[in-house]
Parts: C-alpha cells; structure tokens; sequence
C-alpha cells in the first residue's frame, strides 16, 4: 500500500521559503516592491499593458465589473459550467448572470449559442478558459465588438494559455487571473487584473487601496470609495520565486497530461478532454468524464479509500441552491453538456513531483472504481 497521492499539491520549494522568509525579516509587508515585481513579470510575459495584483481571483472579476459600470437591470453572459465565483460575482455587483451551454469536448463556452443569449439588456460577455484551455476567445471578440459589449476573461486557471499563439487574458476588456493553490502558481491567495486601457487600470489602483488617488503629490486624497484589494509583499515574494519555473511546472504537466491521455484511451472508459490545434493546454486541471451510467461520487469515494484524491472539476452553476432558488432554470433541458460535465465530471491528480507510476496507478485505479 503506497502513500495517499492528493489531488494537488502547489509547487514549494526551498528557494520559495527563502524568498518569503526574507520579506517576512524586512519588516515591509504589504503592497510593496515585490508586488510592483510580480506586476511586471506578467507584464513581460503576457504582452499586456497594464497588470494590478489584487488580494484573489473574485476580486479582480468584481472589480472589473465595478469599473465597467456593470449592475443592476445589467445581464451578464457566462458559461453554464465553472467555478461559481464567476457567476457569484455577477450577482455581488446586482447584475444578472445568463447563462449559456458549454462544448463537451472542451468544457468551454459554446460560441454557437452566444448571440441568441444576447437582449438588449447585455453589457458584458463573461468566458472562462476552463482548466486551462483558452475558450473561442477570438469567435467571442468578434461576437462581442459586432454588438458592442464588454468583455471580462475568466483566466483564473489558465495563466500560460494561448489562442494562436496570444496569451489568454489580453483579448478582453480585462483578463483575471487567480494565484490560489490549485492554480499554475501561487500566492496563497492572490490574483491579477490585467487590461490594455489605461484609463480602466488606473481606477483598479484607485479601489483596490481605499480610493487613494495615486497621482496627488504631496498630501493624500481620496477620489472615489474604494475597497482594500491589496496583496501582501511576502504572497508577491512567493509568486515571483515560482515564476522563475514557470515553464518546467508546464512541462512537467504536460508530460503527465500525455500519459493520462494515451492510457486512459487505451481503456476507452472515459470521455477524455480535446485540445484543438489552435491552442495549448496548461493543465490547471485534468478532468474527464466517467459514464453517465457510473456514479460519479461513488468513484470518488472508491478512489479516496485506494489512496488517490480527486473530486468534481466544476459546477453546473444555475443548478447550485443558490441560483436554484432565485432562478429555478431548467439545467437539463437548458444546459445538457453543463449538467453532464457537473454531474460526470471527475478531477485527476496532476501536480509537479508526480511520476509515470503514479500517474499508471490512478487510471488503474479510476478503471477499477467505475
Ligand atoms: C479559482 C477560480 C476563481 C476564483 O479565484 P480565487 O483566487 O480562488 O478567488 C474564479 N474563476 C475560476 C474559473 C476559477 O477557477
């Protein structure tokens, strides 16, 4: 009987503590230096214009919403299946999320149902790039310049991802990334807003530190009411060492992802994740589908008493008691692929310090547990 192998584990090494350890010693805790380094970093990287580190993922898509003026009698477009943050956020600002069906082969938004969700009363498209994979971001641009809308790129998962080569995060009004555990790299908590528009970024500086006006020399003033959305010196510190392995934390998944692939498909159980060729995968998450037949939460269970974790990889959103109760949307009839990617939906282990017989004894495992 080998060891429990989790579902994660973040990527910590001891040049990472070291990093820590020295911001933790300099008495300089919060929004500082290492902050203003990890905001160039993505800057650098992704090709963007202006990057803000914000204190998580949720933050930077309601800030967002926020600056866009987006609230109450607004509609927001959003896949029907992701992390309920998305939709949660809509709700936080008063606007009302509407909810569109996703591609079962990729988990992504369906471009294809898009404009029939659109009324008069849409301000905004909302995509996520699910586990990893950039969704249709360029058919979603094209759809959202032709009538006039926002567009807030869900990245929490997908730092690293590309549509044609162009990094996920920069297409859009904004991009959010998020920086907890189970993403590429971490902070703890953490997250960035990215945008091209300097009059956008200069309000994210403005309400993520109490509506503090940046450009006033001398005294301080407050030019708006703002929230407190700053990271912390040592999270940046943290960030910032990961980053240096950015690169090899992908291969390493990507590596691993490869394995799952060619021996899960050689079992033919279960319904494995398309890349299509116009994108990469970084893998944030490996998420298969197990038959519609099996239970899907009897197979976790099985996996959790043989040693292995996994669980579901996202929700059907209006199918949450939260949204149930306010909505009472029809998921089976409305969104098939959502309810089915929820309800069949299971999340493999994949993280650096994973080896091939790890890997060989999870697809084992899961074919023995279904
Ligand atoms: C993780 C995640 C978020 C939230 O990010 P936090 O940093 O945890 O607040 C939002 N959207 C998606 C799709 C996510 O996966």
């Amino acid at each position: 009987m080998g060891s429990f192998i989790p579902l994660m584990r973040p990527s910590i090494n001891e040049n990472d503590i070291h990093a820590v350890s020295e911001v933790l010693r300099s008495g300089m805790l919060v929004q500082g230096k290492h902050v203003e380094e990890l905001e160039r970093l993505l800057c650098n990287m992704l090709g963007s214009k202006h990057v803000a580190a914000i204190s998580n993922g949720t933050q930077t898509l309601f800030l967002a919403l926020k600056i866009l003026g987006i609230g109450p009698g607004d509609e927001v477009i959003v896949p029907a299946f992701s992390f309920m943050a998305t939709a949660n956020v809509v709700e936080l600002v008063g606007a009302t999320p509407v909810f569109v069906d996703i591609d079962i082969d990729t988990f992504n938004i369906d471009p294809e149902l898009i404009e029939s969700a659109i009324t008069t009363k849409t301000k905004a498209i909302m995509p996520v790039h699910e586990f990893g994979l950039s969704a249709e971001i360029g058919r979603i641009m094209a759809i959202a310049e032709r009538h006039r809308l926002f567009v807030i790129e869900d990245a929490a998962c997908a730092l690293g991802a590309t549509e044609n080569g162009r990094y996920v995060g920069t297409f859009g009004d904004f991009g959010s990334f998020s920086f907890h555990p189970r993403k590429a790299i971490t902070c703890g908590e953490g997250g960035a807003l990215v945008t091209n528009n300097p009059a956008f970024h200069d309000r994210v500086l403005v309400l993520r530190n109490h509506g503090i006006e940046t450009s006033t020399a001398g005294g301080m003033d407050f030019s708006d009411f703002g929230f407190n959305f700053r990271l912390t010196d040592f999270q940046a510190a943290l960030f910032n060492s990961q980053f240096l392995r950015l690169q090899q934390i992908f291969d390493g998944k990507n590596r691993l992802a490869d394995i799952y692939l060619s021996e899960l498909s050689a079992h033919g159980q279960v319904k494995l994740p398309v890349v299509p060729s116009s994108k990469n995968h970084t893998w944030q998450t490996f998420h298969v589908l197990v038959p519609e037949t099996a239970d899907r939460n009897a197979v976790i269970t099985r996996m959790r008493e043989k040693g292995i974790g996994t669980n579901n990889g996202g929700q059907c959103m209006p199918y949450m008691q939260s949204f149930q109760e306010k909505y009472s949307l029809d998921c089976q009839k409305l969104f098939p692929n959502a309810l089915r990617a929820y309800k069949s939906g299971l999340a493999l282990p994949i993280y650096e310090g994973l080896t091939d017989a790890d890997i060989r004894k999870v697809v084992t495992t899961l074919i023995g547990s279904i």
